[in-house]
């Protein structure tokens, strides 16, 4: 967003804060939290990217790692089980 400056108008029209949640909230990325988890995942058990989930870099990076060590200790599912 920051590089398409050249027109301020649009910009103006755009402009849609997206604030990441967990910087908000000023709250902590748990493994163990799997509800809070769930959100950054689609039905399939995909990780959704930054740009659907609106967290800043450091917390999606956190978010990924956790819903990845989550899958390990089986508190999530790698795939949805009706695809299975
Ligand atoms: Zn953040």
């Amino acid at each position: 967003m920051a590089y398409r400056s050249k027109d301020e108008d649009t910009k103006k029209e755009v402009k849609r804060e997206k604030k990441c949640r967990i910087c908000i909230k000023d709250d902590t990325v748990d493994y163990k939290d799997v509800q809070s988890l769930t959100r950054f995942m689609n039905d399939r058990g995909k990780i959704l990217p930054r740009r659907v989930t609106g967290l800043c870099a450091k917390h999606q990076k956190l978010a990924s790692q956790a819903i990845k060590t989550a899958r390990q200790m089986s508190l999530l599912a790698n795939v949805d089980e009706n695809i299975r």
